[in-house]
């Protein structure tokens, strides 16, 4: 990254403005049109990914010690944010951002060492967590995949669905049940590759999905990250930041369709005036502004409590519900503004809707804030 930026930034300063700057020049190259493509096609961005990597976007969350700069969330929010607002998708730049923290957070000295710089550098691809399963869904007590003692290895069986770009990562992240409760499982795919199987799953959004199978695969006990039995902890630690990021995604769609929609509403004319001048067109636009503003204050209010080291459960799971809300919201406003044009790719809404709709399975979320927040009774 060429700028060096402090840690605690406020969403006005002028670093973060130049930031933004940065982006929107590179995504010039890397523009709606080229996303759709790469959408179409069903294909990682390979291209868009290599320029991150060569910006050093991917060492933004990593401390010095591991050629990180440490830019901190505040700087990791506002990329993200920006790739989507011009009309990119930032899933993969998030992603091999984030869940690397896991492994800062948990893991040994050795699998620091090994993998942690060439994940910022862009080398190693991090971005996988593999956690869901077929039949349990959200349901993390019933996890069926297991890891089984083998002297000092595991063997490892697993099942697992919607797992995000694991035929384009290296590293995964493996969830499982040992005898002492769910544990994570770093698995380095060139080495055992060959033994996980992935079958692609047809989506309308997040399409590099696949399902996963592992079948009696033996790996040391180096590879288990973190403790035994501590598995959902060593994923949960990273959830207040991965939560604004997922907040900063939504925010970046709305107005990337916020942006669209305005245009055609000043410059589309039927019945001889445009459409903007028309209520039924102005108010979900206003709504849909309104809602998004109030969405990034939120996400902004979560970043600063993150930065002063107080828990940012509650405040960045308001900011994701908001946020993803205000995207879906957004989503609605921009298809009546385009009417029967909202469904043609060339005006790249409908992509946008889809990208919005990944966002907005919240109830696990809400449940999480009526409890942590609101302390009422655990639902499950
Ligand atoms: C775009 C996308 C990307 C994903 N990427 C990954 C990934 O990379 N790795 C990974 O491991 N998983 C991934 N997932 C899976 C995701 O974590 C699961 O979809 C989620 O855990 C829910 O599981 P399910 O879809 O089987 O729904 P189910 O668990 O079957 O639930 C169905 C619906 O019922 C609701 N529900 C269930 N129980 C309750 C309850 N007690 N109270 C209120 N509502 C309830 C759920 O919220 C949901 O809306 C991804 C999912 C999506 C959509």
């Amino acid at each position: 990254m060429t700028t060096t930026v402090p840690q605690s930034l406020s969403r006005h300063s002028p670093e973060l403005a130049l930031i933004r700057e940065q982006i929107r020049r590179l995504m010039a190259r890397f523009d709606a049109s080229y996303f759709r493509k790469i959408d179409e096609d069903r294909v990682f961005p390979d291209e868009f990914f290599r320029a991150m990597a060569e910006q050093g976007y991917f060492r933004t969350l990593l401390p010095d010690e591991f050629e990180g700069t440490d830019a901190g969330p505040a700087v990791a929010s506002v990329l993200i944010e920006e790739v989507n607002r011009c009309g990119g998708d930032a899933s993969s730049l998030n992603a091999q951002m984030t869940i690397c923290q896991a492994l800062l957070h948990n893991g040994t000295e050795t699998q620091k060492a090994t993998y942690l710089s060439a994940i910022g550098s862009g080398e190693v691809r991090c971005l996988c967590v593999a956690a869901t399963e077929p039949d349990g869904g959200a349901d993390m007590r019933a996890l069926k995949s297991t890891a089984r003692r083998a002297g000092d290895d595991w063997v490892l069986n697993a099942q697992k669905v919607f797992i995000s770009f694991a035929e384009h990562t290296r590293l995964l992240l493996l969830l499982a049940n040992t005898d002492d409760g769910p544990t994570v499982f770093l698995l380095d795919k060139s080495e055992h590759g060959a033994s996980i199987e992935l079958q692609p799953v047809q989506m309308v959004a997040n399409r590099l999905t696949t399902m996963l199978f592992i079948d009696e695969l033996r790996v040391p006990d180096s590879a288990r990250l973190g403790q035994v039995g501590q598995g959902l902890r060593v994923l949960m630690k990273s959830f207040a930041r991965r939560r604004i990021f997922a907040a900063a995604e939504s925010i970046g769609n709305a107005r990337f369709l916020l942006d669209i929609s305005l245009t055609h509403a000043k410059t589309r004319v039927t019945f001889d005036r445009v459409i903007g001048s028309n209520q039924g067109v102005q108010y979900p636009l206003a709504q849909a502004y309104a809602r998004v503003e109030a969405a990034d204050l939120m996400r902004w209010d979560a970043i600063s409590e993150l930065e002063a080291g107080r828990d940012a459960g509650t405040r960045s799971a308001m900011a994701k519900l908001l946020a993803s809300e205000a995207s879906w919201e957004t989503a609605r406003a921009a298809m009546t503004t385009f009417g029967g044009w909202a469904l043609s790719s060339e005006m790249h809404v409908e992509r946008k809707v889809r990208e919005s709709m990944v966002f907005v399975f919240n109830n696990m979320l809400w449940s999480y804030l009526a409890e942590e927040g609101l302390d009422l009774p655990k639902a499950f």
